[in-house]
């Protein structure tokens, strides 16, 4: 009998972080790599919110905090919803965590009994699948098409759900896909929830501020109110304003799973950093006008890569409208020959070739986003990288056979 529990053997560990790390080792040998693996803006935080956290340490804001967060970050994320989402709650039905993915994380445990199940779409980050079963539940994948932007079908999602599922998973703009769902898709999802009233909806808006070529962010809650009552918004400030590392997410939705996930948290992590509430506090409330440049820098390094990527034999580049990935399709590629008599079977293949011949890392799309065939690339990178990057890998894709 060894110390780790049967309900581990179900669960992986991030294998974006597992590249990323595969990256770092290749590094501390002296290796030039460029790791195109984390989901992480390269911009520096805001200099008026880093000033607000160090005022905010000054004024001794050291200590801890009530569980759900300090009441103006809720009253400020109640103000958000209402101007950016249309959206209306009180601030009791609003709670912070460590992160956008540790709110999702207590959802979850709150919610979900042995055996219920949870429909995620896919391609999808591959927290949300390992998040389900450690809380217990049951993840039912949703297949997507590249062809229809990999958005959720109607039919498709009427056939996944079961009198079990308690929740749809959504996110849009996507991870890893970069596709955003329009508002007629949204509102084709939201008529087959209405017919469906034992399935909530956890809609995981946090990629909102990064969409493109005039592409509108939505939000079901937004668009179909009268599922307001079973919906949980999850967003953060981590993508939006460069702030991945202060840890910081909110969800916003019905008293009764918020109070839950509120327990939850009140026996985990108590609530995240006294510094980092006051940090989203002026990220929220303070001046927006960086945003249209992280955008603008962000649309500029989509079509760079995308227009290298369409160039490269073998693959199959779509043109994202959000977040800052692409996710090519790399099956044109399986059965080439690598110079030194290895065989491309599958993305794990074409990842580990790029990153051992090309010193590039990326994620393959199978083990960490449930989409085999793919690779995930973040270009959330400077330009220099990018094309660095690109001419790497074209040249390595030129020498299989
Ligand atoms: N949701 C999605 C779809 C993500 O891609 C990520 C981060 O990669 C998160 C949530 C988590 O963000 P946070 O840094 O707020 O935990």
């Amino acid at each position: 009998m060894g110390i780790v529990a049967q309900k581990m053997a179900a669960v992986k560990g991030s294998q974006t972080r597992a590249m990323t790390q595969l990256a770092a080792d290749l590094r501390a040998q002296g290796r030039k790599v460029i790791a195109l693996t984390q989901g992480e803006p390269d911009f520096a935080t805001p200099s008026n919110i880093i000033s607000a956290a160090t005022r905010a340490l000054e004024a001794g804001h050291t200590k801890y905090t009530p569980t759900p967060g300090i009441p103006e970050l809720r009253e400020a994320i109640v103000r958000k919803l209402r101007r950016d989402n249309g959206l209306d709650y009180k601030a009791s039905q609003v709670t912070v965590g460590v992160g956008a993915k540790q709110v999702l994380f207590d959802m979850l445990f709150a919610s979900l009994d042995a055996g219920d199940e949870v429909v995620i779409p896919t391609p999808c980050w591959g927290s949300y699948v390992e998040m389900v079963q450690l809380a217990g539940g049951v993840p039912v994948t949703l297949a997507t098409r590249a062809e229809q932007r990999f958005v959720p079908q109607p039919e498709d999602l009427a056939r996944a759900i079961t009198p079990r599922t308690k929740w749809l998973m959504l996110n849009s703009p996507n991870n890893p896909t970069g596709s955003v769902c329009s508002e007629d898709e949204l509102l084709a999802i939201a008529e087959v929830l209405r017919r469906h009233p034992q399935v909530w909806l956890l809609t995981d808006d946090i990629y909102e501020k990064l969409v493109y070529d005039n592409t509108q962010f939505r939000t079901i809650p937004q668009l179909a109110p009268d599922l307001v009552e079973r919906t949980v918004v999850i967003n953060g400030v981590s993508k939006a304003y460069s702030m991945t590392g202060w840890r910081l997410g909110y969800a916003a939705g019905p008293q009764e799973i918020i109070d839950a996930a509120n327990i939850v948290q009140s026996q985990t992590v108590s609530h995240p950093a006294s510094v980092s509430q006051y940090a989203a506090l002026e990220a929220l409330e303070g001046p927006q006008d960086f945003l249209p440049g992280f955008v603008q820098s962000f649309v500029e390094r989509r079509n760079l890569i995308v227009n290298r990527l369409q160039a490269m034999p073998g693959l199959e580049c779509p043109i994202p409208q959000g977040a800052f990935y692409v996710f090519p399709s790399c099956r044109n590629l399986f059965g080439r020959r690598t110079p030194d008599g290895g065989t491309i079977d599958n993305d794990t293949d074409l990842a580990m070739y790029l990153l051992g011949s090309a010193g590039v890392a990326l994620v393959p799309g199978g083990s960490a986003f449930l989409a085999p065939g793919h690779i995930r690339i973040s270009y959330a990178q400077s330009r220099a990288n990018i094309v660095e990057a690109c001419d790497r890998m074209d040249e390595a894709l030129r020498a299989l056979r």
